[in-house]
């Protein structure tokens, strides 16, 4: 159950104090305040989880300094929408807005190689306007023998080329726990020049620990790659894990799911899955093509499957796109094969805004049609 509590109510209010008492007289009720960040003002919750079914909804609903009483019927507890339309959809982080109306691309390579191509990287998107990229430190290999990343050295001078060209969030995936809290140390030594998206790659989707670890901290927001051979609903219980531990700053990144019937791509594109996502969470929706794809394949016409790839996710609304980019793919340490080139990744980005034209235009329809039904 989840009790909206009005906005003049704050932590040592009377009201609350009220409210804590009356629910003392039932047992075994785990009570959570949960703080949210909303477009006009932060929201304050109380989560009762546990047996709520004697918890009279409409005493409490009557209390002074409840707005609004919620039974949650739901197993996205956290994550899920629960018809409420004043709660928060999204986040900000580092003055970025991340929610299910806009849309991100975050461009960069694999795997963090030498200080000259990621400074290239970062030049390129400055270029391009746009101040979101992708890079790994850590990154998790099919094979041991194959390059691991170059873990914490490298983040002081990725965070300080970053900060150069005013790169606001870079999405960087953390294997484990000592990860975040390198991520933290080197972020906070460099004065924090840029920030941080943590990455649950889709390989971790189920570690629990893991998950626990990127909730219980708050500074930096997490993007969710749907494990490749999970379904929706134990993937968004993957992201309650994350939730309910505090941290509801999440994206949630289609990556494909891995079936002998993708070939010849990598990973079966599942970007129809986007609006699922959307009407079943609060949660913005991130495709990624180029592990999807896997490759840098052309139709006759020209256009890569990756590019297709990227418009099947944003003509259904997507809200953040990872790809990967290298300024010299066939040079790259990790999946170079799939790396757009900088001229590709220029062309990318123009296609993506047709795509996403396309939609505005698409949505317009759509309204246009609900208005006309509404003055009949
Ligand atoms: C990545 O984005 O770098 C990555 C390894 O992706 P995934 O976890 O989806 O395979
Ligand atoms: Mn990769």
């Amino acid at each position: 159950m989840i009790l909206i509590l009005k906005a003049d109510v704050d932590k040592d209010s009377p009201e609350l104090k009220r409210l804590y008492e009356f629910l003392e007289n039932f047992s075994g009720l785990n009570i959570r305040m949960v703080e949210l960040e909303g477009e006009t003002r932060a929201v304050r919750e109380i989560h009762l989880i546990g047996p709520t079914h004697n918890v009279p909804e409409e005493v409490l609903a009557a209390m002074p300094g409840i707005e609004r009483v919620v039974r949650v019927s739901t197993k996205y507890r956290q994550i899920g929408r629960h018809d409420v339309s004043f709660v928060p959809v999204g986040f900000t982080y580092n003055g970025i807005r991340f929610d299910q109306e806009g849309l991100h691309i975050f461009a960069g390579p694999c795997a963090v190689d030498t200080p000259e191509y990621i400074e290239e990287t970062f030049k390129v998107l400055k270029n391009l306007g746009i101040s979101t990229s992708r890079m790994g430190a850590y990154k998790p290999r099919t094979s041991p023998y194959d390059f691991q990343g170059h873990g914490a050295a490298c983040l002081p001078w990725v965070f300080e080329l970053a900060g150069k060209y005013d790169i606001k969030v870079i999405a960087m995936e953390v294997l484990k726990e000592r990860h975040i809290e390198e991520i933290t140390k080197a972020l906070e030594d460099a004065g924090h020049p840029t920030g941080v998206m943590l990455q649950i790659g889709t390989r971790n989707a189920q570690n629990f620990e893991l998950l626990k670890a990127v909730g219980s901290q708050t500074q930096f927001p997490v993007l969710y790659k749907r494990g490749m051979g999970l379904t929706i609903e134990e993937s968004l219980n993957a992201c309650e894990y994350i939730a309910s531990e505090g941290n509801r700053n999440i994206v949630f990144c289609l990556r494909g799911i891995k079936s002998q019937l993708s070939s010849p791509h990598r990973n079966l594109a599942d970007f129809i899955h986007v609006p699922v996502i959307q009407r079943q969470t609060r949660l913005p929706v991130c495709v990624d093509p180029s592990h999807a794809i896997g490759s840098k394949d052309r139709a006759p016409n020209g256009l890569m499957d990756i590019f297709n790839a990227a418009a099947q996710g944003v003509i259904a609304g997507a809200n953040m796109i990872l790809v990967e980019s290298h300024p010299e793919p066939e040079r790259a340490l990790c999946d170079g094969h799939q790396s757009l080139t900088p001229r590709e990744l220029e062309m990318f980005v123009e296609d993506v805004a047709i795509v996403r034209q396309a939609f505005e235009k698409r949505q317009n329809v759509y309204s246009q049609e609900i208005m006309k039904e509404m003055v009949s």
